[in-house]
């Protein structure tokens, strides 16, 4: 069988150095918000070229602590609006929801999946006070106009780049490239820890301040709380791991862009769709997406292949359960398409060239 994703195959890599590290946080008798973590931001700010890290404990709070702290900052209040991709994993909407702040979802553009960024403008009103962009699958979603758009309604731009690590636009990092950004270390993301972690990039330095704070109980010093915070640290052993494996982040990429690429070259079946031919370094393909109105049929023909899928993602967040009364009856035909017709071929820097080809003559033989 081939692995939608081997995370085992993948840590293997670095086990060596990964048991190092471990068995050195182990020793140290400190667990939490040490010295680990402040190297790991400290290299994820090198990384990304500037801007402020704040380590967290996963990529859902790096971004309902961005929300948080533009509200304690005043910025924001509830009932404030978020433009936000309809198109995305329901974190983003959540970290939104979760602050009482109001989603206003964008349809996404078919050939990017990301949102339309054509429609954002008809979507701003008074009480728009933020647009979150999500680089969704790894894929960049940015332009100059996004900007334009932020100065002239004095608007936040939020990143959601839990899926985008490594990504560049004209040479500048995701993550960097609006007001804040949260990032996932979530095992299966890109830059993948043994458990969970996440982190916050940002320019302003009051906003990292801020949001530091209120990730370690509201409390800038031992038992003194100015705000009304969360617990969500960042573990020593989780930044030791990241910290070793941040360094091949670049490389781990640029396996997953020449995969993309073969994928796009050689995969010719009238039945499916694949991504456009993205710019090489706007794409590091978290997930490779294909479209196809015979999901069902193709993902079983796989299966029984030996190849695994999976869907990315089955419902549209506005037609979840937990969102049944504040979209109510929402219709939005291009998400929904997508939700129908999308199906993600593996693809990890640890998938041989014999896998992809064997994946793509599979991909070539399947018809109706
Ligand atoms: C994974 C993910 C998140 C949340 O990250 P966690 O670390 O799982 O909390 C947020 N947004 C997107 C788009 C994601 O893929």
């Amino acid at each position: 069988m081939i692995k939608f994703l081997d995370l085992q195959k993948i840590n293997a890599q670095y086990s060596a150095e990964l048991k190092l590290v471990a068995s050195e946080v182990i020793d140290s008798g400190w667990y939490l918000l040490g010295e680990r973590v402040k190297e790991f931001e400290t290299s994820l700010q090198e990384f990304q070229g500037g801007g402020n890290a704040v380590a967290v404990a996963n990529g859902l709070d790096a971004l309902r602590l961005i929300f948080k702290a533009y509200i304690e900052l005043g910025f924001m209040k509830e009932g404030d609006e978020v433009i936000v991709p309809a198109n995305t994993y329901i974190a983003s909407v959540l970290a939104i929801t979760d602050n009482k702040l109001v989603p206003v979802l964008v349809e996404p553009n078919l050939d990017t999946f990301n949102l339309d960024l054509n429609l954002i403008e008809n979507k701003i009103t008074a009480k728009t006070k933020a647009i979150m962009l999500v680089h969704l699958y790894g894929k960049v979603c940015w332009s100059e106009d996004v900007e334009v758009l932020s100065k002239k309604y004095d608007l936040k731009i939020i990143e959601d780049n839990a899926q985008a690590i490594g990504a560049t636009w004209k040479g500048i990092r995701t993550g960097n490239l609006g007001d804040a950004s949260g990032f996932s270390f979530y095992p299966g993301k890109n830059l993948g820890a043994l458990g969970d972690s996440g982190a916050v990039v940002c320019k302003d330095d009051v906003l990292a301040t801020t949001i530091r704070t209120l990730a370690n109980y509201g409390s800038p010093t031992k038992y003194v709380n100015q705000y009304q915070g969360l617990n969500s640290r960042m573990d020593e052993i989780q930044a030791a791991f990241l910290e070793v494996k941040l360094r091949y982040i670049d490389n781990e990429n640029s396996l997953r862009q020449e995969i993309a690429k073969y994928y796009i070259q050689n995969i010719k079946n009238e039945l499916i769709i694949l991504p456009k031919n993205d710019l090489l370094n706007e794409h590091v393909w978290h997930l490779f997406v294909i479209r196809t109105t015979q999901r069902e049929k193709l993902q079983k023909f796989l299966l029984e292949k030996g190849i695994q899928t999976l869907i990315h993602y089955p419902i549209p967040l506005h037609k979840q359960q937990c969102y049944s009364k504040i979209f109510d009856n929402l219709t939005l035909p291009i998400t929904e398409l997508i939700h129908e017709e999308v199906l993600s071929l593996p693809i990890s820097p640890v998938i041989s060239k014999e896998d992809i080809v064997y994946i793509c003559e599979t991909l070539n033989d399947f018809n109706i």
